[in-house]
């Protein structure tokens, strides 16, 4: 990932506000890095530029070395689908759905559906430990197991690039540690991730922590 100079503008009613504010920003394949920062300081702005959600007014945003920021809806959307996985701090998962239906869901958004993609799920569930909660329904799950489910989902396409905004921020504090835990797993087998958090717990296990402070980076701790 490498970000050059991104801003980006919001207008409400007469002004304009900078959300983002002239971001320089490199990471490398495999790297855990945390973002953090006041309310209102760009972190989902810059969390939804990294997704490929919003594009940004200004700068460049190269993801493989395609730039993202000069794309299309229609590109950036097949980038999305294809390399990057979103985890949310309330778990967004579908509640008619179940667990295992839940985690299938982005093969219904992809253009190469995926015979694989079944019994990739299944694996994905085992391995953070819901092989029995597959066929139940989310409203049957504690919250460290939804969002466990969640990271599941972020996962099926195996994206190169894992995104998370407050993942533990709706968790007590040992369902906020498991899913910590798978984190820390995933990065230790290679999972480029990316997360806004609050929790100085969660920044402690990233590699880097970059702070914002009026969308701009003011100051990046190892
Ligand atoms: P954080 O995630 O750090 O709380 P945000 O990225 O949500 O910060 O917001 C940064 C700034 O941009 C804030 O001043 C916020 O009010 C503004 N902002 C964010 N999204 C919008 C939007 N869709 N329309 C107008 N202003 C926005
Ligand atoms: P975890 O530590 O994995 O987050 P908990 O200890 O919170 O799980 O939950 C233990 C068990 O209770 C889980 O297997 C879950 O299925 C069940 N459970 C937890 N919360 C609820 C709920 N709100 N409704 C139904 N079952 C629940």
């Amino acid at each position: 990932i490498k970000l050059s100079q991104i801003r980006k503008t919001y207008k409400q009613g007469g002004n304009e506000i900078r959300a983002l504010d002239g971001i320089d920003l490199h990471i490398a394949s495999g790297e855990f890095v945390a973002i953090m920062g006041p309310s209102g300081s760009g972190k989902s702005t810059l969390l939804n530029v990294l997704g490929a959600l919003d594009r940004p007014d200004h700068g460049s945003y190269l993801l493989n070395k395609e730039d993202i920021s000069v794309m299309n809806d229609d590109a950036a959307s097949d980038i999305r689908n294809r390399n990057i996985g979103f985890v949310f701090q309330s778990f967004h998962l579908l509640p008619r759905l179940t667990v295992l239906e839940n985690v299938l869901l982005p093969q219904r958004y992809s253009n190469s559906p995926d015979a694989q993609a079944e019994t990739r799920a299944r694996q994905l569930l085992e391995r953070i430990g819901l092989a029995t909660r597959m066929d139940h329904r989310p409203g049957e799950l504690s919250g460290g197991q939804l969002q466990r489910a969640a990271i599941a989902r972020a996962l099926l396409n195996q994206p190169a690039l894992l995104l998370a905004d407050e993942p533990t921020g709706n968790l007590d504090s040992k369902s906020a540690a498991d899913v910590l835990n798978l984190l820390s797993e995933l990065h230790a087998g290679g999972q480029t991730l990316v997360l806004v958090t609050h929790d100085p717990a969660v920044a402690a296990k990233a590699q880097r922590t970059i702070h914002l402070a009026d969308g701009k980076v003011a100051g990046i701790a190892a």
